[in-house]
């Protein structure tokens, strides 16, 4: 039987709704949410992904506040930017766009957001809350990655799951929310040995490599659930250039239980996230209740 598609785009939809909702409620409080989205240089796909988070932070009655610096900034520059955001109460998220030019440290930058601001979840105060348990802003991606899961099983306890790749952004944090859901993980990246193998003890697959249609089909428990956040361009036999995620799309499907595509998955969860850890990050900061996204 073909699996199961998991559609993220529809899912995102939803969990914008309700963010939606939720800063409503939160404005008749006279709260309402800001994100700061911070951009240096020109790189065309950094411009049109903070196009689309700025146009959906509006969609959800957040306000957004949009900073281009110029290629050549100096890290001073990008530092006293981040200084002023921190101070505005009008801002509950900063977000900085990567990567940055390379006259920038990006960690020194990460380092300098607020931790009660930081909604990208990339400062190691939120990357220890998460791994000792306490309350965390949490990178998007791999919430994203949690909720489509849990959009096909109600409960991921007790379950075998294995994620490809161990980035700070998205394999690490991953790693934790999984213990956090008491799924079983094992964490693989280049130096696993027999990484066919150990996919195939998964019933949850995510996939967070970068490399093009790397997991195959026969690295898949059948019926495993497999999420694949790789984005990948690479150009056809047509001579068309197409994105395409870590796993082989049409074959895994024949064998998964549920897929998510790519594109069309996990990518538009990442924005959703974003603008519920800025809803969290603005009840926080304000001393309201957690909010119900
Ligand atoms: P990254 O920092 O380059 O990390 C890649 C990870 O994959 C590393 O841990 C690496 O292992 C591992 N790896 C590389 N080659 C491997 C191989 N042959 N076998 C097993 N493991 C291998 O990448 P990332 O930032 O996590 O991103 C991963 C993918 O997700 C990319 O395609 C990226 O574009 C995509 N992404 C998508 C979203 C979204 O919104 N959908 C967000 C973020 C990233 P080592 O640690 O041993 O080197």
């Amino acid at each position: 039987m073909p699996a199961r598609i998991i559609d993220g785009k529809a899912i995102a939809t939803e969990l914008r709704a309700a963010v939606a909702a939720q800063v409503q409620r939160i404005a008749a409080l006279g709260v309402v949410p800001g994100l700061a989205v911070v951009l240096v240089g020109e790189n065309p796909a950094s411009a049109v992904y903070v196009r689309n988070k700025s146009k959906q932070t509006v969609e959800a009655g957040m306000r957004s506040f949009d900073h281009k610096l110029p290629e050549d900034a100096p890290e001073n520059e990008v530092l006293t930017l981040v200084e002023k955001l921190n101070a505005d109460p009008a801002v509950h998220g900063i977000l900085v766009q990567l990567p940055l030019p390379q006259q920038i440290d990006s960690q020194k930058v990460l380092n300098a957001i607020d931790p009660a601001k930081d909604v990208d979840g990339f400062h190691p105060v939120n990357a220890g809350r998460l791994s000792t348990g306490l309350p965390a802003l949490t990178p998007g991606t791999p919430l994203g990655c949690i909720h489509l899961a849990k959009s096909v099983h109600r409960s991921l306890e007790g379950m075998e799951a294995v994620v490809v790749g161990r980035s700070n952004i998205v394999g690490k944090p991953l790693f934790q929310l999984l213990l956090n859901e008491n799924a079983t993980v094992t964490v693989a990246h280049s130096r696993t040995r027999d990484l066919p193998a150990v996919c195939r003890r998964a019933d949850l697959l995510f996939a967070a490599v970068g490399r093009p249609e790397m997991i195959r089909r026969d690295w898949i428990k059948p019926g495993a659930t497999v999420i694949d956040v790789g984005i990948n361009r690479i150009t056809g036999a047509d001579g068309k250039n197409r994105i395409v995620g870590d796993v082989a799309y049409a074959e895994a499907a024949e064998v998964a239980g549920a897929i998510t595509p790519v594109p069309g998955g996990v990518g538009p969860m990442t924005i959703a996230c974003l603008l519920v850890n800025t809803v969290r990050a603005a009840c926080a900061i304000h001393g309201l209740p957690k909010p119900a996204v």
